[in-house]
């Protein structure tokens, strides 16, 4: 440990620790009741550890400590929307509602939506976020994320396309685009927590121009690649009939596939592309809820962990899910997958996997994932002792991830730790004023309706 005399020092005792540092085929690693230290934002011991002098010593008793969860796939941006368009498949929903309302952001309305967000994600036990935002004004949500120490990879939507359905203030031309783009990466790119990428919103978004640039811009700047792909099928066949190619084949061509880059949805990917995306190394971001909700289908995740594939787990917009809840997301993944490939294709410590480790390594974020020393301290600490859960049995593994998977909701989370930082405790947002946030949000959507002239 530090010698340090101002490093804030924590240790937990008597925890059941479920690590997730196994290897990919069992990802759990050894779960066992220890003591874990924290010093700083970073964990330092884990196992039989006595209390320092000046240690706030907290009880884990009856309680399991997850690694804090990582989201691959949100929109901080939408969280004002919520509610506002039930009901549609994805293209409709974009043309009649989405764009319409991103069009009338202002910078108050994304810092409102932004506030919104990283509360509920917080209360939720989401420690790191992987997000795509609208066109402008995404210098509110790096704000936003920054002051409370979230871990964000963000970018602005790259919309240069002007064709019927989207809003004339909506997108802007390539120039306009990449000029955003190197301003947002200038000022917030490795600042704190925070780091900036590429995010064309979808193929259908782009001009080829403006798709290449940003490649090139992305590989100029090792930056990471953020996109939606092969989401619902009148969409892909948007994408043959005006690129005359395959989803994944265009972004390939366009430099836009590789190892860095992530790819939200992947429902439908079939022969040749499915080749591809298993060659590109390229991650698949799987949003069960959104999928189920704008009526796309099933990604097949099973499949896809079978072929390597990594995957990390998302909420994705709250117009398309109506939550941004991070355990939904997972009994949902569960659920659908248990459906698709037969139960156990994709077992309750794979999908767990997929919203900590292995969601950790499919954005790149080497420090947070796992519970092991050295690693940030960001956790999640759930009480279980509630018998809707499952009688108490056993703290093997797989009783433990069985209940947290299949059974648990957010009424289970008791403390969430954010860089070492307690942001809940006993179930309650600390540091976070519900009120006035709800508030700021109330008038910045009545705002934005009115300019969208969506007013009732
Ligand atoms: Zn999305």
């Amino acid at each position: 440990m530090s010698g340090d005399p101002d490093l804030v020092t924590t240790l937990w005792r008597d925890l059941l620790i479920v690590p997730m540092d196994g290897p990919r085929h069992a990802p759990l690693g050894e779960v066992r009741r220890a003591d874990l230290a924290i010093a700083g934002d970073r964990i330092t011991g884990i196992g039989a550890l006595a209390p320092r002098p000046g240690d706030r010593v907290r009880d884990g008793c009856g309680k399991v400590a997850l690694p804090g969860f990582v989201q691959g796939h949100v929109h901080f941006c939408q969280t004002l929307f919520r509610g506002l368009a039930d009901d549609l498949p994805l293209l409709d929903w974009l043309r009649e509602r989405i764009w319409p309302l991103e069009a009338a952001h202002d910078a108050d309305s994304v810092r409102a939506s932004a506030e919104l967000s990283v509360a509920e994600l917080l209360r939720g036990g989401t420690t790191s976020v992987q997000a795509i935002e609208t066109v402008r004004f995404t210098e509110e949500t790096f704000a936003v994320c920054g002051r409370v120490g979230l871990t964000a990879i963000a970018g602005n939507s790259l919309m240069d396309v002007f064709e019927p359905g989207v809003p004339d203030a909506l997108p802007c031309d390539a120039r306009e685009a990449l000029r955003i783009s190197e301003e947002l990466c200038d000022a917030w790119h490795g600042e704190g927590r925070l780091a900036y990428a590429i995010t064309p919103r979808f193929v259908l978004s782009c001009t080829d121009r403006l798709a290449r640039d940003a490649a090139e811009f992305a590989r100029a700047r090792g930056l990471r690649v953020h996109t939606h792909a092969c989401e619902h099928e009148a969409e892909l066949a948007a994408v043959h009939a005006r690129f005359g190619a395959g989803y994944l084949a265009t972004l390939d061509a366009q430099g836009l596939l590789g190892p860095r880059s992530s790819l939200a949805h992947c429902v439908h990917v079939t022969g040749r592309e499915r080749a591809l995306l298993e060659a590109s190394g390229a991650s698949v971001l799987h949003c069960p809820s959104a999928n189920q909700k704008l009526g796309s289908g099933i990604a097949p995740i099973a499949s896809y962990q079978t072929a390597g594939v990594r995957i990390a787990l998302g909420a994705d917009g709250a117009p398309c899910n109506n939550r941004l809840s991070a355990l939904t997301e997972l009994r949902q993944a569960a659920l659908l997958q248990a459906l698709a490939a037969g139960p156990g294709a994709w077992k309750a410590e794979h999908a767990l996997a997929a919203l900590t480790c292995g969601a950790a390594d499919a954005l790149g974020l080497g420090d947070v994932g796992r519970l092991v020393p050295g690693k940030r301290a960001d956790l999640v600490v759930l009480d279980l002792r509630d018998a809707r859960l499952g009688v108490h049995r056993s703290e093997r593994g797989e009783d433990v991830v069985s209940r947290v998977v299949w059974a648990a909701d957010e009424a289970a989370i008791d403390t969430v730790l954010l860089g070492g930082k307690e942001v809940v405790r006993g179930g309650a947002l600390l540091e976070c004023d519900l009120g006035s946030i709800a508030a700021r949000a109330q008038g910045a959507l009545a705002r934005v309706l009115t300019r969208a002239g969506l007013a009732r």
